[in-house]
């Protein structure tokens, strides 16, 4: 009984654990704690992935990874994620139309590659 049970649920991790490589390993608890952190953090100021990263001490990338869930997650309840589009800073054009939240590359109109990358506040 004991073992039909067992190897089912082992099939279960294995697949979950197969299907998402991408992502970085982060425990569960601090994974929670951390984006408890950033909302807190945006719920009182507009930050940039870069301040985000630099007060709960995790990576840029990491950070983009929870916005990405933050965004899902506080539909919801009422609240928003609100983006500041990223801004060129040699011609101005404002990437508004962007769906992803790290900073562009490269400006589409005078192809600069001085961005001003995007703010994010939750409200
Ligand atoms: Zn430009």
């Amino acid at each position: 009984m004991l073992r039909l049970y067992i190897i089912p649920i082992a099939g279960i991790i294995k697949s979950t654990m197969t299907t998402r490589p991408k992502k970085p390993f982060i425990p569960a608890e601090q994974h929670d704690t951390l984006r408890h952190q950033i909302i807190a953090l945006l719920e009182r100021e507009t930050l940039s992935a870069r301040d985000i990263s630099g007060e709960v001490r995790i990576t840029e990338k990491e950070v983009l990874v929870h916005l990405e869930h933050v965004r899902t997650a506080t539909h919801g309840k009422g609240l928003h994620l609100i983006i500041t589009p990223a801004v060129c800073r040699k011609c101005g054009f404002r990437f508004k139309k962007r769906e992803r939240l790290n900073k562009p590359g490269k400006c589409p109109v005078c192809q600069g590659e001085q961005i001003e990358p995007p703010l994010f506040a939750i409200g």
